[in-house]
């Protein structure tokens, strides 16, 4: 590739392009929006475009653009717009909640039923996780396939992430009934038995 590192009148940055920059814009091209695009690189929608232009890129996206969760630095597919999460930050904080309820009701049982308790809970323990999404291998053409291959893959694992989480938390949560059920303590009620 013929690079030069020409400052385009458009580029309101001044900034000439690194490599590492138009190799970024390169990958990423088309799986963010320009907008996007420039969050990432830290330069302007028209920075991009310009850039863009010049090395032969298309930066439309094929309807599947993402967004930036500052939250877990990730791109990813939405956030929810109140909390500015995606939805495996949510999920995730869900689940530590869970676990610190499972934590406090373990703490509250009896050191025998403890004992039982856990080890029926380690035989329980054989839920399948789903398999990991698989990156399909697709020859660099010039028809932006790589670039849809990648975003497909991004959602994917976006989901996968997602899925794992949600079973970890229903596990959880199943987790915290049979305790309860055990000491008999009742989370309808205000207040917690302690036996
Ligand atoms: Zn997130």
């Amino acid at each position: 590739m013929n690079v030069t590192a020409a400052v385009g009148e458009q580029d309101d940055a001044l900034r000439p392009w690194t490599e590492a920059e138009e190799t970024y814009l390169a990958n990423a091209a088309g799986i963010l929006s320009p907008e996007n695009l420039g969050r990432a690189l830290g330069r302007t929608e028209a920075s991009v475009e310009e850039a863009a232009g010049r090395l032969g890129l298309d930066v439309r996206c094929d309807g599947s653009s993402f967004v930036w969760c500052d939250h877990c630095a990730t791109w990813r597919t939405r956030l929810n717009s109140r909390t500015g999460w995606c939805r495996i930050c949510t999920m995730r904080e869900q689940l530590r909640g869970r676990e610190r309820a499972c934590a406090e009701a373990l703490a509250a049982m009896a050191p025998s039923e403890r004992a039982v308790y856990e080890k029926t809970e380690a035989e329980r323990q054989s839920k399948r996780l789903p398999p990991h999404p698989v990156k399909r291998l697709v020859s660099a053409t010039p028809d932006g396939k790589p670039r849809i291959e990648e975003a497909r893959y991004l959602a994917e694992v976006e989901e996968w992430e997602y899925r794992v989480l949600k079973l970890r938390y229903d596990a959880a949560k199943t987790r915290l009934r049979r305790m309860r059920e055990k000491t008999g303590a009742n989370p309808r009620k205000a207040g917690r038995r302690n036996g």
